[in-house]
């Protein structure tokens, strides 16, 4: 890993550090929940019991019944539960940053600066939370620094997107036009697991990575009500993208998110773009983003499912 100064105590986004935090915990849960086409484990961090909530039904056809409660019934004040998925593409290392944060949080009441979290420690208790801190460990083990800071766009493009055969880079969004892109590069980067696979663009009906199986079936088997991925990019201000295909709760239930972390993002002075809330990304000309994970994961446990970018260290705060 290239030497790197500068970098704050509570930016910890490597593998070992990710392990290390694993290691050590008391009040979580922590299993090896699948592991990557590269076989590296990708470690689940629990907090709050899992309760039975008389499953019948998967999601669909409860639907079809005409009643979700014969896949979760939740109508007898269970738990809220949240599913936060980081570094699903290993070179956006905000998330895995913001997600071992929050496990030092719900540890200590305390995050890696030292900054205490009353609120947030206390509040677990009403939860079950699910915590990914790394989906896609082959992407992050590929990348060589462990902050963007610094880096100019064309080394960020490189570590993150990958180089065509050819030297140049494949950048955003033509990265996205082959898939799998693993034989088509020179240099694969941090987005894509080992097979070159790019999880959030992964076969949903038929999925290629067992990174993208793992992630469904976690959001399947636990009936999440909110689910958040995290991305970063370095490039772009604080906003969440709109998930299409969703049916009005999931909508508003977004809506209502996007403008608590608008209000929470105005109160500490840093940027937010905020989306048009009552926009539909599916109504647009072309299907922007229409057939990623986060509506996937709304069709496989009827969760609030969507993609939050935040910024590498210098403005998260
Ligand atoms: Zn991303």
């Amino acid at each position: 890993m290239a030497e790197q100064t500068g970098r704050p105590e509570f930016w910890r986004t490597t593998l070992d550090e990710l392990e290390q935090q694993i290691n050590t915990l008391k009040k979580g849960k922590a299993t090896i929940a699948g592991s990557s086409a590269g076989g590296r484990p990708i470690y689940q961090v629990t907090y709050g019991e899992k309760e039975d909530f008389h499953r019948q039904a998967n999601y669909s056809s409860a639907c079809g019944a005409r009643n979700p409660n014969y896949y979760a019934d939740k109508s007898n004040g269970a738990k809220p539960v949240l599913y936060i998925i980081g570094g699903v593409h290993g070179g956006e290392l905000e998330g895995i940053a913001g997600v071992l944060n929050l496990i030092r949080v719900l540890e200590t009441g305390e995050d890696y600066r030292g900054q205490r979290w009353d609120a947030l420690y206390t509040k677990q208790e009403r939860f079950r939370i699910i915590l990914i801190p790394c989906a896609n460990p082959d992407g992050r083990a590929r990348v060589p620094v462990d902050t963007m800071v610094g880096q100019s766009y064309e080394m960020f493009r490189r570590f993150v997107q990958g180089t065509w055969k050819d030297g140049t880079l494949c950048d955003w969004p033509g990265c996205k036009s082959v898939h799998p892109i693993k034989e088509h590069v020179e240099l694969l980067g941090g987005y894509f697991n080992d097979d070159g696979v790019n999880i959030v663009h992964d076969r949903f009906y038929d999925p290629m990575a067992e990174e993208t199986k793992l992630l469904l079936r976690i959001a399947e088997l636990e009936a999440a009500d909110f689910c958040l991925h995290l991305h970063g990019g370095d490039n772009c201000i604080n906003h969440i993208l709109k998930t299409a295909y969703v049916n009005r709760r999931v909508r508003e239930g977004q809506n209502r998110f996007n403008r608590m972390v608008q209000e929470a993002c105005e109160l500490r002075e840093l940027e937010y773009y905020v989306n048009d809330t009552e926009s539909r990304p599916e109504d647009g000309d072309r299907p922007l983003h229409s057939a990623s994970i986060p509506p996937c994961i709304m069709f496989a446990g009827g969760s609030v499912a969507h993609t939050r970018r935040i910024w590498d260290w210098i403005t998260v705060d």
